[in-house]
């Protein structure tokens, strides 16, 4: 680690918000000795608060707080043009699959369940930063009528902006750039999610789900495949 000033606003922005006060604490050192800035919210309203005038670059977000609860928070942050694409890591002392699902639903791009590990924290931290901000990536891909600007990180089907959050981006960007193949869950985690991270596969449907309802927000025909028992393609152009 450089000795760079703890205020460098290179360095990316994590909002923690966790109302249990040592836990936030312990995730303020890791981060910062990690390299992030933090900034710290212990309820919903000083969450939006500090989104609205910090703009962060990833939220990790527990999902039991007072008042206002991580899922409502999210909720809002998706809701907002502003922070639609901003990367969500949801914590939760809950384990249940139900609930694991209904946070990604929501739009949280990660979700890691109480008590974990400091090193599987900070690898998806990593990984979610990443994927949202694919600089060494630049010109556009296309296929058919959707066009990705992956400097800009802008995506339009038929001249119409496509709102994507930063994982919906890289499926996108990965099936555009291997279409026609099919590619089982597992391989799609691997491409997209990164090696390093073990994410239990059934999160890849929800988050196809999701690129899916963004693509098709008219009365456009699918264009991803799903492959029985195989996993998911990018359909073949001609058949589009
Ligand atoms: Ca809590």
């Amino acid at each position: 680690m450089t000795a760079r000033d703890t205020a460098n606003p290179s360095k990316p922005l994590v909002l923690v918000v966790e109302d249990e006060a040592a836990l936030a604490t312990m995730l303020r050192y890791n981060l910062e000795k990690e390299g992030y800035r933090v900034a710290e919210a212990g309820d919903g309203e000083e969450a939006l608060t500090l989104l609205a005038e910090r703009k962060p670059d990833l939220v990790l977000l527990d999902w039991m707080l007072p008042s206002l609860s991580g899922i409502e928070i999210c909720r809002q942050i998706r809701r907002k043009p502003a922070t639609r694409e901003l990367p969500i890591i949801m914590l939760t002392a809950r384990g249940e699959e139900g609930d694991k699902i209904r946070g990604l639903n929501t739009g949280a791009d990660d979700y890691l369940t109480k008590p974990f590990s400091l090193p599987e924290l900070m690898a998806r931290v990593r990984a979610l930063l990443r994927r949202a901000q694919p600089v060494s990536q630049k010109g556009q891909i296309g296929w058919g009528d959707i066009t990705m600007d992956l400097a800009a990180h802008r995506v339009t089907r038929g001249g119409k902006a496509i709102h994507l959050g930063p994982t919906e981006f890289r499926l996108l960007q990965f099936f555009i750039q291997h279409p026609g193949t099919v590619f089982s869950r597992e391989e799609l985690l691997d491409a997209v999610w990164g090696p390093d991270i073990y994410v239990e596969p059934r999160t890849v449907d929800v988050h196809i789900r999701r690129l899916r309802k963004a693509l098709n927000c008219d009365t456009e025909a699918d264009i991803i495949r799903t492959v029985r028992a195989a996993g998911y393609a990018l359909d073949s152009e001609d058949a589009a």
